[in-house]
């Protein structure tokens, strides 16, 4: 059917769950396309950026098609900047404020107020059609380019959705990727520096952005990145069932078909293989633990008929997820 809407899948998660995993997992499936982070990469201009191909992003084989085909259609691209992330204006906090989460608060009325405001402001509506328009036009392109019908974006922030939704030509379903929020925690200490308190605020912060917004846009399958690892092909069958493509297990390397992958440090692995990051049980100190589960319990006992507090915390257990499907915070 000419007319087919274009089934896109988002990864939607906090930071360091999981996601350029998953990626690569879902890109592995025949009809499956996914770069990830299909925003692009923000890196340096004295710093030299490797796809997970090997080269060189602005020699990739495919990203040079990309940029070929948006010149083509007449589309701003650079190898630092796609054009398909959604900036209006150059700063990133103003941009956030105007694009995705509000400073200080966390509501749907406010947000839609301030997106009816900043569409009614004639640069940006123009640039966020333009946009639009781009990231129409990448999905099209790696869809043609790995000869795919399902797209995997893998984005993370939940904000995104709203724009993406926009876009009328896609059929859009989240993949809610959970990651014990005890290894949120130790990343973000191991990466930033940052107190396990403030971490376990942003975490939880995410979680209930993606719990709010997901479900606006189309259905939502949530999966946890321990079974991911552990069950890997249980889950990634969910999850081919979730886009309608057939199941299509593991072959052991996901690097064994070809990959244009944006993401972490895996990118750089010679072999695609599923290695669970659990560093969490034995790096993260009896103090921090107390901290995150202390951040948990108030956010469960202001938010007690929140998804993400259910079940209730007499059910659960230390590592233990959620049968519900939604927050992790099995911290007790
Ligand atoms: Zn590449």
């Amino acid at each position: 059917m000419a007319d087919a809407k274009i089934p896109l899948l988002y990864i939607a998660s906090s930071s360091y769950s999981g996601s350029t995993l998953l990626a690569f997992l879902l890109n592995a499936h025949p009809e499956i396309f996914s770069v990830s982070e299909m925003h692009g990469w923000e890196y340096s201009e004295r710093e030299t950026f490797h796809c997970s191909c090997g080269q060189v992003l602005s020699e990739c084989r495919f990203f040079r098609h990309v940029s070929a085909e948006f010149a083509r259609l007449r589309l701003p691209f650079a190898f630092r900047e796609f054009g398909t992330r959604y900036r209006l204006v150059r700063g990133d906090q103003l941009n956030r404020y105007l694009t995705a989460q509000l400073p200080r608060v966390s509501s749907t009325p406010l947000e839609r107020l301030r997106d009816v405001l900043v569409v009614s402001v004639p640069s940006f509506a123009r640039r966020l059609a333009r946009e639009d328009a781009a990231n129409l036009a990448f999905i099209r392109i790696g869809l043609a380019y790995g000869e795919a019908r399902v797209f995997v974006d893998g984005c993370k922030n939940p904000f995104r959705l709203r724009h993406l939704r926009r876009i009328a030509a896609l059929d859009l379903r989240t993949v809610h990727l959970v990651r014990d929020i005890r290894g949120f925690v130790l990343s973000n200490k191991a990466k930033w520096g940052w107190p396990a308190a403030v971490s376990a605020r942003i975490w939880l912060q995410d979680q209930a952005d993606i719990v709010r917004i997901a479900p606006e846009v189309g259905p939502v399958l949530t999966i946890h990145y321990e079974d991911l690892c552990d069950r890997t092909d249980d889950t990634l069958a969910s999850i081919h069932r979730f886009v309608g493509v057939e199941q299509h297990p593991f072959c052991g390397d996901f690097k064994a078909v070809e990959h244009h992958i944006l993401g972490n440090w895996m990118r750089h692995a010679e072999r695609g293989v599923v290695t669970k990051d659990t560093r969490w049980e034995q790096e993260l100190p009896p103090e921090d633990i107390a901290a995150v589960t202390a951040v948990a319990r108030r956010f469960m006992r202001r938010h007690q008929d929140h998804p993400l507090t259910h079940p209730p915390l007499s059910d659960r257990r230390p590592g233990r997820q959620c049968p519900r499907g939604h927050g992790s915070i099995a911290v007790s």
